[in-house]
Formats: C-alpha cells, structure tokens, sequence
C-alpha cells in the first residue's frame, strides 16, 4: 500500500513509519518539525520512502493514488501544547479537516490518533471507550483535549455522512526511544534527571497515577487497527498503573541513581487518575501489549544515554 504518515518526524510517527517501511508499504511522511526532528527519520531514506516538509492545516497535495492515511501530526506533550496552543487547536481541527478531505478524495483508509486526553480528569476507572469524559474546555489543557475531541467528531462525520472508512485510535502515555529529551513529559524527565543525578521532579504529591505502554506495542496496535475495519474509538495503552511517585521510584531503582525526589507545584487540570481498559482492543484487534515496564524503561535508558553521552 502507498500509506501518509502526517506527524510522522515525531516520536511515535518515526517508529510508525519504520514499521510500514518493514512491510514493504511505500510511506510518505508529512511533518512540518515543530515538535519533531528530521534525526528521527534519517536512517529511513529509500525509494519506498518520502519526507514532505508542509503544515497540514493548509491544503495537501499528494499525486497519483494513495491507499491509507495515519494522522499523528499535533504536539502532544502537556509542555509543548501549552507553549503552541493555537497551533494544536489548528492541527486537530482544520489539520483534521484536511486530511480527512484527502482520505475522501483519494478514498484512502483513516486513521486518527486521538488520545486519552479526551477522557479528561476522569471519575469513571479504568477508562472505556463508551465513557464521555471530564474535560476543562477553557482550561490551559483544553487546547489539546479538545481539539482532539473535535477532531474526533470530525472523523465520525466523515465516516457517517461521506462513508470514509475512518479509525480512532485514543492513545494512552507511550515511552521509548526518540521521545525528546526536553519536551517536559514524564518518562524524558524522570529519566534524564536520573542519568544527570539532578532531583527527580514529581509534580504535586505524585499520588496521580498513569499507565504506560512501550512504542513496539503501541505500533503494533496502530498497525492492527489499521487492517480492521472498525470505526468506533480503540483504547490502545498499557493497563499497569502506577502512582507518579512509584514511578519515581522504579526509575531511580533500574538506574541505580542516587537523585533525590523534589516535589514541584501540580500543573492546573492535571489528572489524577489515568489506567486504560482495554478489552475492546484485546477483543476486536487480538492486541495486548507485551513489553513490561523494566524491560521498556531499559532500551528507553539506553536511547537516553546515547542522547546524553553517557557510558
Ligand atoms: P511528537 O510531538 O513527537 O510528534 C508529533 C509530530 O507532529 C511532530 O513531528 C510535529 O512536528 C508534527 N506536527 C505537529 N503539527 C503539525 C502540522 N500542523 N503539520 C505537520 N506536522 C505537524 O508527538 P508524539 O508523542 O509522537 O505524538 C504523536 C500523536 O500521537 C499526536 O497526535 C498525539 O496527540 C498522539 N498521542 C501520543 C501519545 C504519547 O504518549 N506519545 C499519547 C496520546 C496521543
Ligand atoms: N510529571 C511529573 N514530573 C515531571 C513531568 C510530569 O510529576 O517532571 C507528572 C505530570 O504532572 C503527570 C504525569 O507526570 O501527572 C504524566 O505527565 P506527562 O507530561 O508525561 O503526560 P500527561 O499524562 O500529563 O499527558
């Protein structure tokens, strides 16, 4: 298949391509760098493979046919969305809008990478898919959780009223190599500071949990979702959960880093609970992840240190 990867210079865009590349798919990736990195794509160059610099808010061309689209394009880490908070809204609206136009015009599958983020500061747990969510529209978060609520509404309307043959995939926190090392979330944080023996920065109490899902199982679920014909949101993440401060502490003990733990202020409308439930996924796809957190968190140290230039 000739597949678009929008977003496809980030972190999991990167890995996505890469794993389409492995089955022999023709890939083109659009990203316009402003949260990604042409490094996480560079070893990707070949005749099977294309990078087209260009904002996807604006009209896309692409020739000839095209059989799928993935749109992952939009920043995602709570620091980056804060720091483009018009530019997020645009990418998961008009952004939306336009590749979803594509997908009609070349009648191409559709997949959006939409997120968790949709369920808001949830008080239903673990989190299904048939839960509406709990969301500050006007809080600073809201640039991200509702554009991306939007662009959900979008991709429905597409599929009910010009038949497109959509997916949404709601993501849950994700770790690996090629995250970057300054975009504020926790897994760089955390595991920077352990390496640089800096304090391990825990917002709030740390008593907030989250769950979180190695790239290889996560992709491997895109790719599942992809060949299935379903169009109601997927939950795709890791249910182990964990405190914020348990996680601290898990990194500090695979690394073996004497770092302290400081406790900072709780950003606003941060949640305070975060575990998917994934049986629809385990049911429709067959996917569960495979990757445990020590095992993940080791290749992600490993990246790390590479980036740091540490022994
Ligand atoms: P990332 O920031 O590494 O990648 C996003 C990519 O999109 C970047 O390369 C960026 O330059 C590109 N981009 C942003 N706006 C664009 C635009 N207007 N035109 C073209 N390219 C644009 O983030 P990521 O972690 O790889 O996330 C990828 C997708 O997955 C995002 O849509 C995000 O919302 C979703 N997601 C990720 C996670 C996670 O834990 N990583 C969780 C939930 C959802
Ligand atoms: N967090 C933290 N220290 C950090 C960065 C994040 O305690 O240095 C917390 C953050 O408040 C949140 C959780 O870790 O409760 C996950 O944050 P991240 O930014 O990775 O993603 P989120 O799940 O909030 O989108």
């Amino acid at each position: 298949m000739k597949i678009l990867v929008t977003g496809g210079a980030g972190f999991l865009g990167s890995h996505l391509c890469e794993r389409l590349l492995q089955d022999d798919h023709e890939v083109i990736c659009i990203d316009n760098l402003i949260t990604g990195s042409i490094d996480n794509i560079a070893h990707l160059r070949s005749e099977r493979f294309d990078f087209i610099k260009h904002d996807v808010t604006n009209y896309i061309y692409i020739k000839g046919p095209l059989h799928f689209i993935f749109h992952l394009a939009s920043p995602a880490s709570p620091q980056l969305y804060l720091e483009y908070p018009i530019q997020t809204l645009k990418v998961g609206s008009l952004g939306t809008h336009k590749t979803l136009g594509l997908a009609k015009e070349k009648k191409a599958g559709f997949l959006l990478a939409s997120t968790s983020e949709v369920y808001g500061d949830p008080l239903v747990h673990p989190q299904r898919e048939n839960y509406w969510g709990n969301v500050n529209p006007v809080g600073p978060r809201g640039v991200y959780d509702e554009a991306k609520r939007f662009a959900e509404a979008l991709v429905m309307a597409y599929h009910r009223y010009h038949g497109v043959d959509t997916r949404i995939a709601r993501i849950f926190n994700t770790y690996g190599p090629r995250m970057q090392l300054n975009d504020g979330r926790v897994v760089p944080n955390f595991i920077s500071q352990a390496l640089t023996h800096k304090p391990l920065t825990v917002f709030g109490d740390g008593s907030q949990t989250r769950s979180f899902c190695y790239v290889s199982d996560l992709i491997e679920g895109l790719v599942a979702l992809m060949k299935k014909k379903y169009h109601d949101p997927v939950n795709l993440g890791n249910p182990v959960e964990m405190t914020i401060l348990e996680f601290a502490r898990e990194i500090l003990s695979i690394s073996g880093s004497t770092a302290e733990i400081s406790f900072c202020d709780l950003p606003i409308d941060d949640p305070k609970i975060r575990q998917p439930d994934i049986s629809l996924a385990r049911a429709e796809l067959n996917w569960e992840p495979k990757v445990s957190l020590s095992e993940g968190l080791e290749k992600t140290f490993n990246h790390f240190r590479t980036t740091l230039k540490i022994q």
